[in-house]
């Protein structure tokens, strides 16, 4: 029984039939149309074969199974469009349809009458985990990297192949809501402390462990298909559950506000489907898919937070035509706060660093800040002890420009002034040899400009890390006016070896992220000058989905920061560039000493620890503040998300940001736009472009000429387009 693309199937002597999942040419198992049409077909054949006593079905790989594939659900929801034009009222019908498929294999698995033990052998994630706990028996590996995850909520939809029903009638009602709400991982320890596998074993162990399951005689049924099961803590109707139903939705809407349908689903699944009998509960998991399958944050968070974050991370924007680099030797210059942790993630992708300051001790306080790092990851357990030597031993501090002789890439990252960076950039230049590129990591200058000192300005681009550098998944490549494809095509083959996500720019002050940051940071401003209480800011803010209040943020990145920004701007622009008001809060908390957390001072004091910051009560002495009932939460949310996705469609105008997806994952990664929009772009995409243009003028009329909507907005509303409709990032690829 080997005739399957994606598994092996051997019975032994025992009559035990071992069910290999390994899809060829791929890293890790997906489920996809095909596995389960293959699966579907074991299940047939073990069962009709009189001589196979049991199922082991474990992985090929690494990894058991990442889960479903989510360009499966992507078609889906290409479908449903298609669907809904040609036949409205059928279309729904449809969708229900498909969506059971997957749930209603594992239930022909659990209920085929011969014993299945999935041997988990590596990250069990979603539909994968789902399949595991159909089967009759778990056995885990005790491998490190054995980790269980529920995770669909993280891109808007829930486990709609049975989890919501088989985990609490494992776990605890507590536990299994907690894990699927949030869709965090499990050890295997922990998901077996959880009732949620039966055994942990030696990874050697794994496979007679699970045959052993079989041979001493695992009963065909789950536990829900024996009479008079009852699931942990007693279901619904218990004193324990009275106390959990009724803070259960409070707690989810002070974690998310309200804002993921998905995570609300998962709570209305496992309420209703303990009451019920398991098939119809599965028909009640099944129907709340298929609704949430059609909103319009499953359909965002998909697009951005799975298919364009893989897309860009694979280089979608990378010039085909140019080799891939290889990186023997990276260059840092300027070993500060940021060079520092650069070299540390350069390190950390195994790629030797030559990190240079302006003298050997100032190189050596870089290496100690890696030293830092390591021994933090090595406590945390995330890397050996002899790892976190290896890495530390690619790291050379030096003030020899010399050592960057045979760089194939020089960063450089010291002060942020033009005048420091030209000499620093002649300096490399005399040293470089041919073909090496060189980046700058300034968040503020234009690259053009800086390109200007080097010999080679089409071997120059920037590369903006964004900090903290070990934790931010996100880097900007900016290309300046004469930046070459060989230069773009190196920055992002450096961004990949060190597993970030790029978004690739073109030049203009702030880029792309810091310009809506900043957007962000100024409403906040004009709140406060209007006497917005600043905990409604901040509060307003969290309840429209985004992480970090705007104070808090701006405490973070340091208010002398945003003065200094705006000093720079009055100097380079005029003084139309910056409002008065604005400057004018920004001095009078910079000259009291309120930088932000470096100060212990800002928007919020920070008293030692563990006493929590707290917002500075000064502020409300600053200007004279508006009663919290005479304000509107809905449009305080509105202004700060408004503001953003504004500033984010004039980069588009301007040709800064080209392609929506960019756009997209760059304000999820960079800033956390609010994730459950799907970012900056698809927030406007998914309420229309028309009501956008509207909410624009509206609060336009009442908050002033910011809030104006750019021509583009206006021509696409009238068109009826899209952003991801007119800037079609797969068109443009077909006619590139
Ligand atoms: P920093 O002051 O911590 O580090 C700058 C380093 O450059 C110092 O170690 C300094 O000794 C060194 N240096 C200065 N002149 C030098 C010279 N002539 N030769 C060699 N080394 C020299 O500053 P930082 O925060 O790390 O910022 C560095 C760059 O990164 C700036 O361009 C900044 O705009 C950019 N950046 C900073 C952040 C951030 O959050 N701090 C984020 C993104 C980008």
């Amino acid at each position: 029984m080997t005739d399957y693309k994606n598994f092996n199937v051997e019975t032994d002597a025992d009559g035990i039939a071992l069910v290999t999942w390994d899809m060829p040419g791929k890293s890790m198992n997906v489920i996809t149309v095909e596995v389960m049409d293959e699966l579907d077909a074991i299940i047939d054949r073990t069962v009709a074969d009189g001589a196979v006593k049991g199922v082991v079905i474990t992985s090929g790989k690494s990894s058991f199974s990442g889960g479903a594939d989510l360009s499966m659900i992507k078609a889906l929801f290409t479908l449903q469009v298609e669907e809904k034009a040609k036949d409205p009222a059928h279309a729904v019908e449809k969708l229900f349809a498909l969506t059971g498929r997957m749930s209603g294999l594992f239930r022909k698995l659990e209920t085929c009458g011969k014993p299945w033990v999935s041997a988990i052998n590596g990250t069990c994630m979603g539909g994968a985990f789902e399949l595991s706990l159909a089967c009759h028996g778990r056995v885990a590996s005790n491998a490190k990297s054995v980790k269980f995850a529920l995770p669909e909520v993280k891109v808007g939809i829930f486990p709609g192949a049975g989890g919501t029903q088989r985990v609490p009638r494992l776990a605890n009602t507590q536990d299994a809501l907690q894990m699927m709400t949030t869709g965090s991982s499990l050890s295997a320890a922990r998901a077996k402390a959880m009732n949620l596998v039966h055994q942990v074993v030696a990874p050697e162990e794994l496979i007679p462990a699970a045959r052993k399951m079989i041979l001493d005689g695992l009963k065909p049924m789950a536990p829900w298909d024996e009479k008079g099961f009852k699931a942990p803590g007693g279901g619904i109707w218990t004193p324990a559950a009275a106390q959990l139903w009724p803070a259960a939705p409070a707690i989810l809407r002070r974690e998310s506000a309200g804002n993921y349908p998905a995570a609300l689903a998962i709570l209305k699944c496992v309420y209703e489907g303990l009451q019920l009998p398991f098939g119809t509960a599965l028909k009640v998991e099944q129907r709340y898919f298929t609704h949430i399958l059609q909103t319009t944050e499953a359909f965002s968070m998909i697009r951005s937070l799975f298919i364009s974050m893989q897309e860009l991370g694979k280089g979608a924007r990378r010039p085909a035509a140019v080799p891939r680099a290889e990186f023997r030797k990276v260059g840092i210059v300027g070993a500060g706060f940021m060079g520092a942790s650069i070299g540390y993630v350069t390190a950390a992708a195994g790629i030797p660093v030559v990190l240079i300051d302006r003298d050997q001790e100032a190189a050596d306080k870089g290496k100690a800040v890696c030293e830092n790092l390591v021994a933090g990851s090595v406590t945390k357990g995330r890397i050996s002890k002899e790892d976190g030597e290896k890495l530390l031993s690619l790291i050379t501090p030096t003030a020899d420009y010399a050592a960057l002789s045979d760089a194939d890439l020089v960063i450089e990252a010291v002060f942020e002034d033009r005048e420091v960076k030209k000499a620093v950039t002649e300096k490399i230049q005399a040293v470089l040899p041919e073909g090496a590129i060189l980046a700058s990591n300034t968040s503020t200058l234009p690259i053009t400009g800086l390109a200007k000192n080097s010999k080679c300005p089409d071997q120059f681009v920037g590369i903006h890390f964004f900090s903290p550098v070990e934790k931010m998944m996100l880097t900007e490549v900016i290309l300046g006016e004469e930046t070459g494809d060989r230069a773009l095509a190196t920055a992002l083959d450096y961004v990949a070896a060190i597993k970030k996500t790029p978004i690739v720019v073109n030049d203009t002050r702030g880029f792309y992220v810091n310009r809506c940051v900043f957007r962000y940071i100024g409403e906040a401003y004009d709140m406060l000058i209007e006497g917005v209480p600043a905990a409604m800011i901040e509060n307003a803010a969290k309840m429209a989905g985004m992480p970090v209040g705007p104070l808090s943020l701006n405490d973070e990145v340091a208010v002398d920061l945003s003065y200094k920004i705006f000093k720079a701007a009055l100097a380079d622009l005029g003084p139309e560039a910056v409002d008065p008001r604005h400057m004018d809060l920004v001095t009078r908390l910079v000259e009291d000493g309120r930088l932000g957390r470096k100060s212990a001072k800002g928007f919020y004091d920070y008293p030692p620890k563990p006493a929590k910051k707290r917002l500075w009560p000064g502020l409300k002495d600053l200007y004279p503040q508006q009663k919290p009932e005479d304000l509107d939460v809905k449009v305080l949310k509105e202004r700060l998300l408004v503001t953003i996705a504004l500033e984010a469609a004039r980069t588009v105008e301007e040709g800064i940001v080209t392609d929506p997806r960019e756009a997209d994952v760059g304000s999820i990664l960079g800033f956390g736009f609010a994730p459950y929009t799907g970012g900056t772009l698809s927030y406007i995409d998914g309420m229309g472009v028309k009501t956008f243009v509207a909410l624009c003028d509206k609060l336009a009329g009442s908050y002033g000429d910011r809030f104006k909507p750019t021509p583009l907005l206006r021509d696409m509303a009238a068109k009826g387009e899209t952003f991801y409709g007119r800037f079609d990032p797969y068109g443009k690829k077909a006619a590139a």
